[in-house]
């Protein structure tokens, strides 16, 4: 676990979203010189445009830049104007005759700031913007991440031609560690600048950016995916996203039916010669928490507050004060670590309050930055994200200035399209 603060890295993830492909397996039959597949309508609105919503809503994506086809360029900027401010679009570039060239002319776009990319299919409008946030987050702690969803159907090897008999099915093919990729697959943007660099150099052509990585040796993390998370590649895909359209506002993507509450409590010492530490944001004061981590307690009573709610434990399970490991670890860091354990047990985090009791210094001026540095570490959007300051008016050990507590108490939904696959 590094010891780097969060808060303090900045808002330093864009994604790329991807819509250069000709389309091919789009254009054929009844919608043969058609609109491009980006461009084409679903629900009354270009697919594109529902994508950008889809990666806009993901509260770590800072901008975005759109490459297409470059004879699309001008027509993408027009559809895409009266909306740029909400969708922070920062670009719209001009992509080259393969992927992985459209992904490094993308790149050339963003500025040397960017930490994390997250590249993303412009033909994927239903990812979750949780699923979009937690690639980010897994590229942030590992440099690279690929969302991905294991396989369900079972795979047979297939001989022969498509003849007047038909191909003929031959062996299974175990499918116990095979996975589908999607995306978004999020890099650290220097590395993958880097890799896509040596691609052209050597020749080497491949068809997502997670393999340029692989090649290289480096480990890509696996975030599990959805199965929402379709490409609409062919008009049958076509099909099928209306019918996920339509059957939203039924309550088809969101289920609420299964809503957990939990609560955390944590109080430290306040002592001389300690860093005082609220929610990630350090603060001017002579006292600072005792404790074995950081003392942050605000993040441990919410890091409770979110195990309570999925009764997966508490933190002193989790992280141990006897973990010379967790020495004066960042709290925060173990709340973005607890947000992905919650989410790997099939919960989804909906809300989360934290109420902060501390004598001096006044948080008020500090609440923002807490409810941003929260809601990156917990992936969920800010307005999910409440802090709140209680001076307990110079009573009891926390009102006396000795002490520094939280209570926090969080809302989980319990994701039940979470498959398990069935042999
Ligand atoms: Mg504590």
């Amino acid at each position: 676990m590094g010891r780097r603060n969060l808060t303090e890295q900045g808002a330093t993830a864009w994604a790329v979203v991807v819509a250069a492909g000709e389309g091919r397996r789009m254009r054929t039959g009844a919608l043969a010189g058609g609109p491009k597949k980006p461009f084409l309508e679903l629900a009354g609105r270009a697919i594109l445009m529902r994508t950008l919503d889809a990666v806009a809503a993901c509260p770590l994506v800072e901008r975005i830049v759109v490459a297409v086809a470059p004879e699309d360029v001008a027509m993408t900027k027009e559809l895409i104007a009266p909306e740029r401010e909400r969708l922070r679009v920062a670009a719209v570039v001009a992509g080259g005759p393969r992927r992985q060239e459209t992904v490094r002319l993308a790149l050339e776009a963003l500025p040397d700031t960017v930490e994390v990319v997250a590249v993303h299919d412009g033909v994927r409008p239903f990812v979750p913007h949780e699923i979009f946030s937690a690639a980010i987050v897994a590229a942030r702690r590992t440099g690279a991440a690929c969302v991905a969803l294991p396989v369900k159907d079972t795979l047979k090897r297939v001989a022969g031609e498509c003849g007047a008999s038909g191909p003929v099915i031959g062996k299974t093919v175990d499918r116990s560690d095979l996975w589908g990729a999607q995306t978004p697959q999020a890099f650290r943007a220097s590395d993958l600048r880097r890799l896509l660099k040596k691609a052209t150099r050597d020749g080497v052509e491949v068809t997502d950016d997670t393999q340029l990585f692989d090649r290289a040796g480096l480990a890509v993390e696996a975030v599990r995916g959805d199965a929402r998370n379709i490409k609409i590649t062919t008009p049958e895909d076509l099909a099928m996203a209306e019918a996920i359209v339509a059957n939203a506002a039924g309550g088809m993507l969101e289920r609420h039916d299964d809503m957990r509450v939990g609560t955390g409590l944590d109080l430290h010492p306040l002592v001389p010669g300690r860093r005082l530490v609220v929610c990630g944001i350090e603060l001017e004061s002579d006292v600072g928490g005792a404790g074995h981590s950081d003392a942050d307690a605000a993040a441990h009573a919410a890091i409770d507050a979110l195990l309570g709610a999925c009764a997966m434990g508490d933190i002193g399970t989790l992280f141990p004060d006897t973990d010379p490991a967790h020495k004066d670890a960042c709290s925060v860091e173990m709340l973005a670590d607890v947000s992905a354990r919650v989410r790997e047990g099939g919960f989804e985090p909906r809300s989360l309050d934290i109420t902060v009791m501390l004598a001096k210094p006044k948080l008020g001026p500090h609440v923002a930055r807490m409810r941003e540095a929260v809601s990156r570490a917990t992936c969920l959007e800010i307005e999910r994200v409440s802090v709140k300051a209680k001076s307990m008016n110079g009573l009891g050990p926390v009102g006396e200035g000795a002490a520094y507590a939280a209570q926090a108490a969080a809302l989980v939904v319990k994701s039940r399209d979470r498959e398990t696959r069935d042999d």
